[in-house]
């Protein structure tokens, strides 16, 4: 009998599976791909590094500390100064970010001002759980901010809408902030006492040796024995006295425990109503998504020349045809020597991009950069990933409490935190 079966080794799935197993538990991780890390895939391809998930890290203490447990310190490449400037596109100019703020095109007086009014706005009592973020940040900080700053932010990281998401479960911490008396308050005092990066800690924005799957690359390979089980897809889960028994491809596995790290369709699949099998499918088919594609054209440097910065997002009102523009080439320069290479993202909750050819894809990314950026020129190599993005809407924290309810525990992107940091953080505080 294992303790714990975990259904699918992304980084979550991989981050709990070591910890358990360091632990002296009977750990099994089920993976249906042949292949560790879900999204979380670097191509090395045409002398460059194309990454088709996330193309940075953050230097955030889950991050770290699974760096350090790893021994990966030397596999650090930290981004350039450029990692720390983003770009807003407003009235077809990319603006940069803070100092958009004080461009009177961008907010006007009376915007800023209302901003700057945050403190003294009372906090809503009761809180309401299902707010969304749009909501919250107009109550907060004002209509133009939630316009102009979040909105854009919201397609940059969740590629979703703001207006749906619940911002509860997709900013806790801000919501915690504004419980002390304001979000402005509240963000100051969090760092009183928060976790201080260690000295060897990049002090921007990273990436790693050969890209990010080097990270999912170590967790797999830092796992004991024959734990992790690729080209095992789970058809079934059924309780099994007061555990369960889970139906994989190739056998079955007795568990006193179930993680699901999987959401969606594919988690529904899983949970096809039948006998002892737990009640569960309804809900997580509810489970709201966005499809993105990501476009990278790479360009002669000699043809296009790089420009300076991460990159931009578009607000909504202003192009809805594209989300932003990621400046990989600028970052993180030594993996595209002599190429300028631009990572197009595409349709999340703005617009269904699904049924959209590779050649259309194509036509459009290019499309906004020779508008938005003036880069004409042919790209000498593309690549184009898509990509479905769970999505924390409102209603995702009562949903959530339902799904447990069945006694199986739902860690990771699905349920308990976008993002690599999310994930490694969600498998050391699982319990
Ligand atoms: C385009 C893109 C850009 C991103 N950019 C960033 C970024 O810049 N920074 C950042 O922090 N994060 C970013 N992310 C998000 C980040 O990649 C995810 O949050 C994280 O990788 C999720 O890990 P996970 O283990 O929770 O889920 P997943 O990696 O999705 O793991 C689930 C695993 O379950 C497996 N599985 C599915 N069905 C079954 C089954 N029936 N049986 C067994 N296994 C199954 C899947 O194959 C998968 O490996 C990005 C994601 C995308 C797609």
């Amino acid at each position: 009998m294992n303790d714990v079966v975990i259904i699918g080794a992304g980084v979550t799935g991989l981050a709990l599976g070591r910890r358990l197993a360091n632990e002296g538990k009977n750990v099994v991780v089920l993976e249906a791909d042949e292949r560790v890390g879900g999204p979380i895939r670097s191509l090395k391809t045409s002398g460059l590094v194309v990454e088709c998930g996330p193309q940075a890290l953050r230097v955030t203490e889950h991050t770290i500390t699974a760096l350090e447990e790893l021994s990966m310190q030397d596999r650090i490449v930290e981004g350039s100064a450029a990692v720390n400037t983003r770009f807003i596109l407003w009235d077809g100019k990319l603006r940069p970010v803070p100092r958009a703020l004080l461009d009177r095109s961008f907010f006007k007086k009376r915007e800023l001002l209302r901003m700057m009014a945050e403190p003294m706005i009372a906090r809503r009592d009761p809180p309401r759980p299902d707010e969304s973020a749009f909501d919250f940040v107009t109550r907060r900080f004002g209509k133009a901010v939630a316009e102009r700053l979040l909105d854009p932010f919201v397609a940059g990281i969740y590629a979703g809408d703001a207006h749906q998401l619940e911002m509860a479960a997709a900013f806790p911490d801000v919501v915690k902030w504004e419980r002390s008396g304001s979000v402005v308050a509240g963000g100051i005092g969090s760092r009183r006492g928060a976790w201080r990066a260690p000295a060897w800690a990049p002090k921007r924005g990273y990436t790693l040796k050969n890209g990010v799957q080097s990270l999912v690359d170590m967790l797999a390979g830092s796992l004991p024995g024959d734990l992790l089980k690729l080209s095992t897809p789970v058809d079934r889960v059924e309780r099994r006295g007061a555990g369960f028994l889970v139906r994989a491809k190739g056998g079955n596995y007795d568990a006193s425990r179930v993680v699901l790290t999987v959401g969606g369709a594919r988690a529904a699949a899983i949970f096809a109503p039948g006998p002892n099998v737990p009640d569960i499918a309804h809900d997580l088919n509810a489970q709201p998504t966005s499809f993105v594609a990501s476009v990278h054209l790479a360009f002669k440097a000699s043809e296009a020349p790089s420009p300076e910065g991460f990159g931009w997002l578009s607000p909504t009102s202003q192009r809805k045809d594209v989300l932003g523009v990621v400046w990989v080439s600028s970052v993180f320069p030594a993996h595209y020597p002599g190429r300028t290479v631009l990572r197009v993202m595409i349709g999340g909750a703005r617009e269904d991009v699904s049924k959209m050819t590779d050649e259309q894809l194509l036509l459009r990314a290019r499309k906004v950069v020779a508008e938005v950026e003036g880069i004409r020129a042919d790209p000498a190599y593309t690549h184009i990933q898509r990509a479905t993005l769970p999505q924390y809407n409102v209603g995702h924290a009562a949903r959530l409490a339902r799904l447990r309810e069945s006694g199986v525990d739902f860690v990771g992107w699905p349920y308990t935190g976008n993002g690599v940091d999310a994930a490694l953080g969600a498998a050391r505080n699982w319990s």
